[in-house]
């Protein structure tokens, strides 16, 4: 019976995904997507929350654990430089996990279903992306269009660190760092 049951969530592996972007752009519409199966069209916009939810990452059970971030927005500079808010929220998280060398991070341009109405160009997007060094995914919150792969895709590079980390302290004997994952978005409202 005890000894049955499944693995204590406690000995799971967790990985810490942080939603950072503009208001508006759908970091709540997605966190809920992907936890829950549904769009949600009207969450509150102030509102910060973080969810956990068991899941299988390439055949193992791990957790993850999503932080949707809300803050005070400055709408009239987002609508003026989408790439510029962008930019802001790179550079916080660089200059919070200065002491990291790569933060696993990736920058998603939600509301794909809205094609009519983009805003940002995949190309700029792309090539900015590529700057940073990081993948560039289109995702809607509306349809599920590369809901799960842009979780998985952060989950999987979370994961390569942490190992890469464990091998380095194993092998030099350095000490654990704190790490956490980020996930960086802009916007194509
Ligand atoms: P947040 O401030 O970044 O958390 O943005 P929200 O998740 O609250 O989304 C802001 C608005 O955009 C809401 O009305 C959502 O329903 C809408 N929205 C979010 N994602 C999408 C999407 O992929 N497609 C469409 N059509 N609307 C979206
Ligand atoms: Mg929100």
């Amino acid at each position: 019976m005890a000894a049955s049951k499944s693995k204590n969530q406690s000995s799971l592996a967790l990985h810490k995904v942080i939603m950072v972007g503009s208001g508006g752009v759908g970091k709540s519409a997605l966190t809920l997507q992907f936890m829950y199966d549904e769009f949600v069209e009207d969450y509150e916009p102030t509102k910060a929350d973080s969810y956990r939810k068991k899941v299988v990452l390439d055949g193992e059970e791990v957790q993850i654990d999503i932080l949707d971030t809300a803050g005070q927005e400055d709408y009239a500079a987002i609508r003026d430089n989408y790439f510029s808010a962008t930019a802001e929220f790179r550079e916080q998280i660089l200059r919070v996990k200065a002491e990291e060398d790569k933060i696993p991070l990736l920058v998603v341009g939600n509301k794909s279903d809205l094609e009519e109405r983009r805003q940002v160009m995949v190309d700029e997007a792309r090539s900015k992306a590529e700057e940073w060094g990081v993948q560039y995914v289109e995702t809607s919150a509306k349809t599920r269009a590369n809901v799960d792969k842009v979780f998985f895709d952060l989950m999987r590079e979370v994961r390569a660190k942490k190992m890469s980390e464990n091998k380095d302290r194993n092998g030099k004997g350095s000490k654990n760092k704190k790490k956490r994952s980020f996930k960086e978005r802009c916007c194509l409202l």
